[in-house]
């Protein structure tokens, strides 16, 4: 049985980025998540496919041994379609055509199998179809993902689906949209009154933050000097955190710090090349040597036993 499943979308994308671009690729919120979580975890994938969708698009969850047996193809339909560009700014994608094609009709159905995968990840689709497989799971821990599309079409229903997960993994300019506050602390609070117990924010070369009603950590993004193409970083982070914490099967701070780490590292490969092309050839120990370098440049002493002080009789009001 897979410890983690995802549902969301499993997608032929057109990408442009200033460095190139790729006319046919494979992409998709599922697919990004559940190739960069096979490298800790038994993953399987619910989404839905069209007659398009080829046997070398498909050999690309073979290879990491996803389980795809919730991957439905219909007969006569076209695969969800997503056509981006990125500008200078590679943060922001630009979303230049998005047709849903075989996801107009979807109705996922989980198997028992699935039903009882502890840990659910809700991929980025309609959130209707997100708090449907949420309600047919008896996932232990279920988080989602959702975008600005979701935010500007379908509030209510995204606020419904939003409620009933243990945690929302958006972007910061998500995280502003959806409460309507520019301060990123504030706009976190908002997210959590609204019901998840946690709450990661994606902050592209920035790194990531996670917040609790009472606890707060931050991390920054591994220093890379060539990305290429950033789509698929905010899936592959989700698919590092939750495959690390299926994997490590407890959900405490410890763990939790960690499996952000994870997230990190697998999105730093993901963006080195299009589509899941970086991630097909990555070797395990490729990640644990980012882990070593991720560990080294985020720690620092908090005495270094030079007897540093903050000078007290500069303090306002003792002059
Ligand atoms: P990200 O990880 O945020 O870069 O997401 C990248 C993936 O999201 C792409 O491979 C797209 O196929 C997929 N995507 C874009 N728009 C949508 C949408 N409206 N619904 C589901 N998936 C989408």
């Amino acid at each position: 049985m897979s410890s983690l499943l995802v549902v969301g979308s499993v997608a032929i994308d057109s990408i442009k980025t200033p460095f190139g671009e790729r006319g046919r690729c494979l992409g998709g919120s599922a697919t990004h998540f559940s190739v960069s979580a096979s490298f800790l975890t038994d993953v399987a994938v619910v989404a839905v496919i069209g007659e398009d969708f080829t046997a070398q698009d498909e050999a690309v969850f073979h290879e990491r041994r996803v389980d795809t047996s919730g991957l439905i193809r219909i007969k006569g339909g076209k695969t969800f379609f997503w056509a981006g560009e990125y500008g200078f700014d590679l943060n922001t994608a630009h979303t230049l055509d998005t047709q849903l094609n075989v996801f107009a009709d979807f109705k996922p159905t989980l198997s028992d199998e699935h039903k009882n995968a502890p840990y659910l990840f809700l991929g980025n689709i309609q959130p209707t179809l997100q708090r449907e497989v949420r309600e047919q799971s008896n996932a232990k821990f279920v988080a989602m993902d959702t975008m600005n599309l979701w935010i500007d079409t379908t509030r209510d229903e995204l606020a419904k689906t939003i409620k009933v997960v243990d945690a929302l993994i958006i972007n910061d300019a998500e995280t502003r949209q959806l409460t309507g506050e520019h301060n990123l602390m504030k706009a976190a609070k908002s997210v959590l009154s609204m019901g998840p117990k946690m709450l990661l924010v994606k902050r592209g070369e920035y790194g990531a933050a996670f917040f609790t009603k009472d606890s707060y950590f931050a991390i920054p993004a591994y220093p890379l000097e060539d990305v290429f193409d950033p789509t698929g970083a905010g899936d592959s982070f989700a698919g590092g955190f939750m495959g690390y914490l299926s994997q490590a099967d407890q959900i405490d701070d410890a763990t939790i710090r960690r499996a952000i780490v994870y997230g990190s590292i697998m999105a730093s490969f993901t963006v080195e090349q299009f589509s899941c092309d970086r991630l097909r050839k990555l070797q395990p120990n490729e990640v644990l040597a980012r882990l070593d370098q991720f560990q080294d440049f985020t720690q620092f002493d908090l005495d270094p036993g030079m007897g540093i002080v903050v000078h007290e009789e500069l303090a306002p009001g003792a002059v």
